[in-house]
């Protein structure tokens, strides 16, 4: 049995910085790790997940353009996000498989998924998340939501409960076994509570980077890559003193988080996501850019968290 990986793309790798995020750029952009995602999927069984923040704080600032019909709440926006990206990645993933194999034989098929939050969860009560655009520096106390500067500048930020469990982990591990290549938890998963004998949406949006750790958990993943647009985590990021590292001892790690080496909205839950992973009995996990997707898989790239 060939080993499963699991890659998890960003959704601002996805839009590149400087970019307003056209659908022509996302296309594009995204052929640069798919095109190596079908080249590995002659050795691993594949499960690919992928963030939404650009994409969903668009889609939440369309609705907020247009008072004639009725806004639709976060969770659904989710969900339309889990279709327009799944959708793009489910197509490049089948040109690029025909470009190396021909007429290919490869099944792909995009997973509608819900993941389970705590009603009870901290994130609710204060927003962490950055999605959409970057804003301009107009005074943040105007703005009718609250946001958060980050390294991109000022974003608007929503709530980001933990994910608890991805629902159709049973449907997403059939599928693996039957051969498909399973695109899921698109944006971290649309977000729902218990209720009743049933589920219930709740307006947020879920980190895909913990989505993901879990979701390689839930289905015995062997090997987890968070693929983003800077080459692997770094210490003093962006400051003197800048060193990307390749590899990165789960003690540090640790630590690193605690010091906030690593930022709450992007960084530091690549590296918990990562470390998360390799608790739950994963082989491998590493972080890396969209570019260099193989080479992390080779060990030749990227910041390997170790056990
Ligand atoms: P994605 O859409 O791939 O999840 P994020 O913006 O959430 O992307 O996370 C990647 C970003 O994390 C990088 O673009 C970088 O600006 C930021 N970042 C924050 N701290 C660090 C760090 N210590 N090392 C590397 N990147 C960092
Ligand atoms: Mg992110």
């Amino acid at each position: 049995m060939r080993p499963i990986l699991l890659v998890a793309l960003g959704g601002n790798a996805l839009i590149r910085k400087g970019q307003s995020g056209t659908i022509r750029e996302q296309l594009e952009n995204l052929s640069v790790p798919v095109s190596q995602i079908a080249r590995l999927s002659r050795t691993f069984r594949l499960i690919i997940t992928h963030g939404n923040g650009p994409q969903v704080g668009h889609l939440l600032l369309q609705q907020e353009c247009c008072a004639q019909v009725p806004r639709l709440p976060l969770e659904i926006l989710v969900a339309q996000t889990q279709g327009q990206i799944g959708y793009m990645i489910e197509s490049t993933l089948d040109n690029e498989l025909t470009r190396l194999e021909g007429q290919h034989q490869k099944l792909i098929v995009t997973v509608l998924s819900y993941v389970l939050v705590d009603e009870n969860d901290p994130g609710f009560l204060k927003p962490t998340k950055p999605i959409g655009p970057v804003l301009n520096e107009d005074d943040p106390a105007a703005r009718p939501y609250p946001t958060v500067k980050t390294e991109r500048g000022i974003r608007r930020v929503v709530a980001s409960p933990r994910p608890v469990t991805i629902i159709e982990k049973r449907e997403i591990k059939k599928l693996i076994a039957m051969g498909f290549i399973v695109i899921a938890c698109g944006g971290g998963g649309i977000p729902v509570i218990r209720h009743g004998r049933g589920f219930q949406g709740v307006d947020a949006v879920i980190d895909k980077d913990l989505a993901s750790a879990k979701l390689a958990e839930e289905v015995g993943a062997h090997l987890l890559l968070i693929a983003t647009d800077v080459e692997g985590a770094a210490i003093s990021y962006g400051a003197p003193g800048e060193e990307f590292l390749r590899r990165l001892p789960a003690d540090r790690a640790r630590e690193c988080l605690r010091k906030g080496v690593f930022s709450p909205g992007s960084m530091g839950p690549k590296v918990e996501a990562a470390l998360q992973f390799l608790k739950s009995g994963g082989s491998r996990a590493v972080i890396c850019s969209i570019d260099s997707i193989e080479k992390a898989v080779a060990g030749e790239a990227g910041t390997e968290i170790m056990k």
